[in-house]
């Protein structure tokens, strides 16, 4: 129960550790008890303050090595879902073309899909859970949301709102009040979006890194996706920038990532919008 436990455990040898055992050295002389549920309840234990000592120094590392672990995960999850999807196509009923399992229309003859299935959430067909007929009209909109023809459910290319579907020649938008249902099934995911932002924040490491890619993919992606972000404004650029960096320093994180899902929500959806009322409907 008494072994001293030193910094040197948690800390590689070099100049970490030396600047820990330094810091660590000017600490007023308390216990050492081994980190447990128990020894929380004794009082200035040396244990915890070297840990944390040590904790704060491995900080910066620990948080590039979890992002890069995460995104070459994230990475081979998208190309896995991406390639189960591509040989997941079925074929029409009546006219034999190939579609998506998520898409909604047969896009050469327009013959319904009898089980569309839902998306993931990072955007790909799931190929068990199928959307029923009253889910339709949602389902459009989650497609659009990926950047989907919400009409066959083929990825669209460009980042703009004029563009039509290379598999049906369908438009992105289809009239006003299409503009309207889209922007209202956006705006129903904000509180909880931000619910979980503020809690997320609050995470050490992980939490401000989760928090802006949920946001991100729940809130600005929506609307990000039909535009090209660097020529739009430079006030995104900054956003963007503070997103990223934000999201290493877990300190302004906190409040830092609360604060930036609200105005990064406003500004791109505003600018949607805007791009949306130039937007020619009769074009159709
Ligand atoms: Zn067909
Ligand atoms: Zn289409």
């Amino acid at each position: 129960m008494k072994e001293p436990i030193p910094i040197q455990q948690w800390l590689p040898a070099g100049p970490l550790r030396d600047m820990g055992e330094k810091y660590v050295s000017q600490l007023p002389d308390v216990a050492q008890n081994p980190i447990g549920p128990e020894s929380l309840m004794h009082q200035s234990d040396h244990s915890w303050s070297e840990y944390l000592v040590a904790y704060s120094l491995l900080y910066p590392g620990v948080v590039i090595i979890l992002a890069l672990l995460g995104g070459l995960g994230l990475g081979a999850f998208f190309i896995f879902c991406r390639r189960r999807e591509y040989s997941h196509r079925i074929f029409c009923s009546k006219c034999g073309s190939m579609m998506y399992p998520c898409g909604l229309h047969c896009p050469e003859c327009g013959t319904s899909n009898p089980s569309p299935r839902a998306l993931n959430w990072i955007g790909y067909s799931r190929l068990r859970t199928v959307v029923p007929p009253s889910g339709w009209k949602r389902h459009e909109e989650v497609l659009r949301s990926y950047r989907r023809c919400f009409y066959c459910g083929q990825p669209l290319r460009e980042p703009s709102l004029d563009q039509r579907c290379p598999a049906c020649g369908k438009a992105v938008l289809q009239g006003e009040q299409s503009v309207d249902r889209y922007d209202a099934y956006i705006g129903r995911r904000r509180g909880w979006t931000f619910a979980a932002v503020v809690v997320l924040g609050v995470v050490p490491i992980l939490g401000p890194l989760l928090a802006s890619s949920l946001y991100r993919r729940t809130l600005i992606n929506p609307y990000s996706l039909y535009m090209t972000v660097y020529r739009e404004s430079f006030l995104m650029v900054v956003l963007f920038l503070c997103r990223h960096l934000f999201r290493l320093l877990p300190f302004i994180g906190i409040i830092g990532m609360p604060v930036l899902c609200v105005t990064e929500y406003h500004l791109y959806r505003r600018m949607f919008l805007w791009k949306a009322e130039k937007y020619d409907f009769r074009g159709e």
